[in-house]
């Protein structure tokens, strides 16, 4: 499987990856998130667990369960991270912790690695049975909730590292911290190469028109993720240039909101013939694929990001990008260069004309960011990222990583 990647991935990324997976063989690697579909957690550990048990590593991957409250509760949190004014009581607190409990009783946590991911099983640490425990925060951090953050410490402090995916998302805290961008997978259903046919088919079946310009944006229906404002931001362009919009997501099954979401969408975007707001099942990937390839523009105009993967995912097709310049986007699209960063309806309007109007500089943009994603955000170099954090803090005594 690893071999797959060579002649895509960096060389040096694939050697390292296979040295750490010599070093770390046979060791067990138990990953723990809330949710086997949707959002981009669920999108990475799908494809990273068969390929961390290719280079030989006893890779798991367990799921937190949980009824209605507990994830009223944690999206709420999510969002008071994010910065939102949510008032968390030491009730729900106390509720949080108790799912987590019930969890703790049901799963197998013992394992040489334990990967957490994001706050919903955080408090899984009060159950630890051995092994080292790593803390990895997927959101948008920088600047949360006080009340909220402070709370979550009391769990985080207790790992033996946290990973973060910006520098500026890391708090201070007496723990190892690490810095890991999220990546994609050039081999995956969501990446691959797809025939004409293939894109033909779901073009038909989606009864997306092609005739005209797509503008596209995929993600959960989340109000982080400003879809009103990308509706705005189409409104503007199609008083110049005809085009045609596709709002694509699926639920999570750890996000309450959606539903809600999706209906003000709906409501916004008063029944507009070329504005295609479509809900995919879980899964969708090699549709997604398909609008993707067969966009002009790819937007991501979020208001709070940890990463965007639709991001990197759009790049790594040679598609010009246009992102809200937040959170971790900044990282992916070097302004000008691969990408455009927007800090309004208005820029992003400015930009997506921008592209519709130069096709070439769009083209060139494009193949940049393509080159990009290949040295910096594919799913070997993360890995190869977190086996050498498990390593380095199995061997604290060497000053630097010797293999
Ligand atoms: N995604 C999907 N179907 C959808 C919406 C999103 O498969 O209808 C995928 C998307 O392609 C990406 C991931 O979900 O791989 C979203 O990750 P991202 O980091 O962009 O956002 P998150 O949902 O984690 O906030």
């Amino acid at each position: 499987m690893i071999h797959q990647y060579s002649g895509i991935s960096p060389k040096g990324d694939l050697l390292l990856l296979q040295k750490l997976g010599e070093k770390l063989e046979n060791k067990s690697f138990l990953h723990i998130n809330s949710t086997k579909a949707g959002g981009g957690v669920a999108e990475i550990l799908q494809r990273m667990i068969p390929i961390l048990s290719d280079l030989g590593v006893d890779a798991k991957w367990e799921i937190i369960t949980g009824d209605d409250r507990f994830f009223d509760i944690t999206k709420k949190i999510h969002n008071a991270l994010q910065g939102n004014p949510e008032v968390i009581t030491e009730s729900m607190w106390e509720y949080h912790f108790d799912v987590n409990k019930r969890n703790a009783e049901l799963m197998d946590l013992d394992a040489d690695a334990v990967l957490i991911h994001d706050p919903q099983p955080a408090p899984l640490i009060e159950f630890r049975k051995g092994g080292r425990w790593i803390w990895r925060c997927h959101i948008d951090v920088s600047n949360p909730v006080q009340e909220v953050c402070e709370y979550l410490k009391r769990y985080c402090e207790k790992y033996d590292a946290a990973i973060f995916s910006v520098a500026k998302f890391a708090r201070a805290m007496a723990v190892d911290e690490f810095i890991i961008t999220p990546s994609i997978d050039p081999l995956s259903e969501k990446n691959r190469e797809l025939s004409d046919e293939e894109i033909q088919e779901t073009t038909e079946r989606l009864k997306i028109p092609v005739d005209r310009p797509i503008i596209l944006q995929v993600s959960r229906f989340d109000r982080f993720k400003d879809p009103l404002g990308v509706i705005k931001a189409y409104r503007t362009v199609k008083k110049y240039n005809d085009c045609i919009l596709v709002l694509a997501g699926s639920p999570a099954t750890d996000d309450p909101e959606g539903e809600v979401v999706l209906n003000e969408v709906r409501e916004y975007a008063e029944n507009d013939p070329d504005v295609h707001i479509l809900l995919l099942p879980p899964f969708s990937d090699k549709d997604i694929n398909a609008l993707q390839r067969i966009s002009s523009v790819i937007l991501q105009k979020s208001l709070k990001e940890g990463f965007g993967l639709t991001v990197s995912e759009a790049m790594w097709k040679g598609k010009p990008v246009i992102g809200g310049a937040t959170g971790g986007i900044p990282l992916q699209i070097v302004h000008g260069v691969t990408g455009f960063l927007v800090h309004s309806v208005e820029g992003a309007a400015y930009r997506i004309r921008q592209y519709l109007n130069n096709p070439e500089m769009a083209l060139r943009m494009g193949e940049k960011g393509r080159e990009y994603v290949r040295n910096n955000f594919l799913i070997t170099r993360q890995i190869r990222d977190y086996l050498s954090v498990w390593y380095s803090i199995e061997h604290k005594e060497k000053a630097i990583l010797e293999l």
